[in-house]
């Protein structure tokens, strides 16, 4: 077995056990695999164990990897900061987008999506903290930029994502986790249907998951660390 094919099985134990500890079905959480970084040969080794969702940062890399695994029928995510000058390569190449905090950003990605291919996924990335300069639409904008988005077109709103501060204290992790889920509770209620709640990463994937997470994005606990001093980590 490789160390990837390990890796994805003791994440399965992980999220079981997760599942278990507040009566969750593992069925209701699946596994995004964070492959930035990483070569597509990785990319194929966690297909070949069965991974069929993939989540990349940084979109020249990401299309560099997509041409080399053509081949496989991936999910792609893109999970990373979104310039605006990006979002044609983005709406064409991927099926889901995770970090979208702000109107012009969707609008282009609305507008460039091909109409032949399914709607895009969107999730909402929300700032938890307030820490200065951090991606993330503002709680207080939340609820105008969901009906904002839900209304144009090729987009398909799917639900929240958040990466809050790190923290080694499952109760600390807990809490931001909990205000997310609230937070999608508040959208749902005033009539959106949300399904997506992208919250949990290898180091507090137990705590997203009591916490209601429908999928966790992990990357060192999938495929290792990532290599040092190849560009920004995020
Ligand atoms: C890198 C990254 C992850 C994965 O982080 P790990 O700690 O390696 O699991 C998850 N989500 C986002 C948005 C990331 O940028």
């Amino acid at each position: 077995m490789t160390n990837v094919t390990r890796n994805l099985s003791k994440i399965r134990q992980r999220i079981q056990q997760a599942c278990d500890s507040c009566g969750r079905d593992p069925a209701e959480v699946s596994l995004l695999a964070v492959s930035k970084k990483h070569p597509a040969d990785a990319i194929r080794v966690a297909f070949q164990a069965g991974q069929r969702a993939f989540g990349e940062n940084f979109v020249q890399e990401a299309l560099s990897k997509q041409r080399q695994l053509k081949d496989l029928d991936i999910e792609w995510h893109f999970i990373g900061h979104i310039q605006s000058n990006k979002t044609r390569e983005i709406a064409t190449s991927f099926d889901w987008v995770h970090s979208v905090d702000r109107l012009k950003v969707a609008k282009k990605l609305s507008a460039h999506r091909p109409p032949e291919q399914p709607d895009l996924g969107i999730c909402l990335q929300v700032a938890l903290a307030d820490e200065g300069g951090k991606s993330g639409v503002r709680p207080d904008n939340l609820a105008d930029l969901a009906s904002q988005i839900d209304a144009l077109p090729r987009l398909r709103l799917r639900g929240l994502m958040c990466i809050p501060p790190a923290s080694e204290n499952p109760s600390r992790q807990r809490h931001w986790f909990a205000l997310l889920a609230g937070m999608q509770n508040e959208i749902k209620q005033l009539g959106f249907s949300l399904d997506t709640l992208s919250m949990g990463m290898s180091n507090d994937l137990e705590a997203a998951i009591v916490e209601g997470s429908t999928l966790i994005r992990l990357g060192t606990a999938v495929f290792g660390r990532r290599p040092a001093g190849t560009g920004p980590d995020d």
